[in-house]
C-alpha cells in the first residue's frame, strides 16, 4: 500500500502535507505507522498543485525514494496553493518501478493517486489505455475517461470502485483525486483519515501528526469536499 495525503482550503506549500508534520509522507516513506501492506512506501512519490499560470496542475514525480531526492525540499517550500495532492509507492509486487506508474496522475485539471491493488482483468475494460502497465495506472486513465465524459470527482471514482471491485473481491481501491476546487476519495481496503481545520480540510491514509481531530473515513465510503460545502461522507 502506498500512502497518500491532501489539502483544501487556504492556499499553502506542500511541505505541510510532506516535510513539516511529523508524521508527514516524508516520514511515512520509511516509518508509516497505519500501513496494513508493505513496510517502505520507497519506491517513487509525487506531489501535484494549482498556480494560476496555468489551467492544468504541476506534477512532479520520481521513483526514486522521496528521502533521496535533495531538491524536493525546497521545491515543496515553493510549490504552493489551495489544492494539494501527494504520494508515496510501496509497489505492488509484479508492477513495473517506473515514473509512469508513480502517482499523482494527471490529465486535464485532474489528480489522482491510488492506495491498494487489483487485478488486472478487473480493471482492463475500464479504459482504453494507460500511460503505465501498473493497475493504479489504468484505475487514473478510469477515472479520467469519466471525467471527460462529464461526470463528477465522485461519481467517476465510485463507478469504478464498483466495477472493479465486484470483478476482483480482494482488490484495495482507496482513490483520492481532485480538480483544484474539490476533493474526492475512496475507502476501499485500507485506511484513511481527514481532519478539518480552521482554514480547509486534510485527507491522509493516516493521520500527519497527533493533532487532535483526525477521524477514520469508514470502510466502503467516498469522502467529497469542496471549500463551498465542506465535507461529506457517503456510503459505497
Ligand atoms: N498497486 C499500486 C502500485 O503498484 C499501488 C501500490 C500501493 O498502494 N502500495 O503502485
Amino acid at each position: 500500500m502506498c500512502r497518500h495525503a491532501a489539502w483544501l482550503g487556504a492556499s499553502r506549500a506542500l511541505t505541510t502535507l510532506i516535510q513539516e508534520p511529523e508524521h508527514g509522507l516524508l516520514r511515512q516513506s520509511y516509518a508509516p505507522r497505519r500501513q496494513r501492506h508493505g513496510t517502505v512506501n520507497a519506491d517513487g512519490f509525487g506531489m501535484g498543485w494549482y498556480d494560476a499560470a496555468r489551467p492544468e496542475p504541476v506534477r512532479y514525480r520520481r521513483s526514486i525514494p522521496l528521502w533521496s531526492d535533495a531538491n524536493l525540499p525546497a521545491l515543496a517550500q515553493i510549490a504552493r496553493s489551495g489544492c494539494l495532492l501527494a504520494a508515496v509507492r510501496c509497489a505492488t509486487v509484479g508492477m513495473p518501478v517506473e515514473e509512469s506508474a508513480t502517482a499523482p496522475f494527471t490529465d486535464g485539471p485532474w489528480l489522482l493517486s491510488h492506495n491498494g491493488r487489483v487485478a488486472r482483468d478487473a480493471v482492463r475494460d475500464l479504459a482504453d489505455g494507460a500511460e503505465s502497465a501498473c493497475d493504479s495506472a489504468w484505475l487514473a486513465a478510469a477515472a479520467f475517461q469519466r471525467l471527460r465524459a462529464g461526470l463528477t470527482l465522485g461519481d467517476s471514482l465510485a463507478e469504478i470502485v464498483a466495477h472493479a471491485g465486484a470483478k476482483d473481491p480482494g482488490a484495495r481501491l482507496n482513490l483520492l483525486a481532485c480538480d483544484g476546487a474539490a476533493l474526492a476519495a475512496t475507502v476501499w481496503g485500507d485506511t484513511l483519515f481527514h481532519r478539518r481545520t480552521e482554514d480547509g480540510v486534510l485527507v491522509a491514509s493516516e493521520p500527519l501528526d497527533d493533532l487532535p481531530g483526525w477521524q477514520a473515513v469508514p470502510e466502503r465510503s467516498l469522502l467529497l469536499a469542496t471549500s463551498s460545502d465542506g465535507v461529506r461522507v457517503q456510503p459505497l
